[in-house]
């Protein structure tokens, strides 16, 4: 396959130890094209859209927000506990800006599923349907995101 200086570049941003302690993909070895077209046709055939789960976790962050720290309860169904710790980061796109530091953790109480991201998860989701690679920390597989979202 043609080497793609832009693609190489987020890739070598991802690594652990650029941006973040543990990086972004994890032990996934598929390309970053590969990766993310498996995830995006995950999401399509859940007829879901990255930026309807981007929205969605924003919402449920927003709620639990006002808990400060604390696990707030939102419509007997949602577990969410915001946890923001000083400072920025970047994505590893670039020319995104900065995202506060911080997790979002939302656990579905009906279904037992939880995930943990960030708002840099987030925006990656939204504007780059990058769910992350296997394996790393703030992974978050779409199975596991429809059940917990929604
Ligand atoms: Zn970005």
């Amino acid at each position: 396959m043609k080497a793609n200086p832009a693609t190489d570049r987020i890739i070598r941003k991802m690594q652990p130890g650029v941006l973040t302690r543990d990086g972004f993909l994890g032990e996934d070895d598929r390309s970053l094209k590969e990766l993310t077209d498996s995830d995006d046709f995950a999401v399509r055939k859940m007829e879901l859209t990255h930026s309807g789960i981007a929205n969605r976790i924003e919402y449920l962050a927003e709620v639990g927000r006002k808990g400060y720290g604390t696990p707030m309860l939102y419509m007997g169904a949602y577990e969410i506990t915001v946890e923001e710790v000083k400072g920025r980061i970047a994505c590893p796109w670039g020319r995104c800006g900065t995202f506060q530091k911080g997790t979002v953790k939302i656990h579905n109480v009906n279904t037992d599923m939880t995930i943990v991201t960030t708002p840099l998860g987030i925006h990656m989701i939204r504007e780059h349907g990058f769910y992350q690679g296997k394996g790393s920390p703030y992974r978050l597989d779409p199975y596991t995101l429809r059940w917990t979202l929604w």
